[in-house]
């Protein structure tokens, strides 16, 4: 499975926004963004114009970043959202709330989306009982998320829960961080998806 590699800070220096791809450190003032807030390279600081199209594909490029993704990933979210009833953009965005990593770092089982991924990948969650260790699997309304039983005492999602006082959790989840186990109460509405995302740029730039 293809995976980027690279420094994460510099995905958001150069979206020029917080992505928040690195858990904690993103809300301390060692964040790059804070530090360096232009560009990466050494044209960084160069100032340009952008092009209606260089604002559609530096959009597209910010929520495929934020989710994690690579181009094949997310274009084919895109299709499967252009599929569906109902406007575009914002089924693209349930889509990529309801992936199962996104709703294990949601919950607060994990300090990232990336940290979330690898959680899922080891088996470290079952949904409604059954282990699931596909990062893309499409979590649905009443779905049960728990941390398996061999897991329980994993560092890793014991401190992300720990820290889950500073999240907002979204109200189309719900957690018990007693018994480590959350459920999908509804489906993602536009509203509750508080990244300053403009969907339409994106489907404007695959709809050319
Ligand atoms: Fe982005 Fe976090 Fe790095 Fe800041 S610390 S640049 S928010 S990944």
């Amino acid at each position: 499975m293809a995976r980027y590699l690279e420094a994460n800070c510099r995905l958001c220096r150069r979206e020029g926004k917080k992505l928040f791809l690195k858990g904690d450190r993103c809300y301390t003032d060692k964040c790059s963004v804070e530090r360096r807030g232009y560009p990466p390279g050494q044209h960084g600081q160069n100032k340009t114009k952008v092009s209606n199209y260089g604002l559609q594909l530096r959009e597209k490029q910010k929520v495929k970043r934020i989710y994690g993704l690579l181009e094949k990933q997310f274009k084919l979210t895109y299709l499967k959202a252009d599929r569906m009833k109902g406007i575009v953009g914002e089924n693209m965005l349930s889509l990529l709330e309801r992936r199962l990593d996104n709703v294990v770092f949601r919950l607060g089982f994990a300090n990232s989306r990336k940290q979330a991924r690898q959680l899922v990948v080891h088996r470290h969650f079952l949904v409604n009982g059954r282990s699931v260790n596909i990062p893309s699997y499409t979590v649905k309304p009443n779905d049960v998320i728990t941390v398996s039983e061999k897991s329980k005492e994993n560092p890793v999602i014991k401190e992300a829960l720990e820290a889950v006082a500073r999240r907002v959790i979204p109200t189309w989840l719900e957690l018990d961080r007693d018994n480590m186990r959350g459920v999908v109460k509804a489906l993602p509405i536009r509203a509750e998806i508080e990244y300053p995302i403009q969907e339409h740029l994106i489907v404007e730039l695959y709809s050319k």
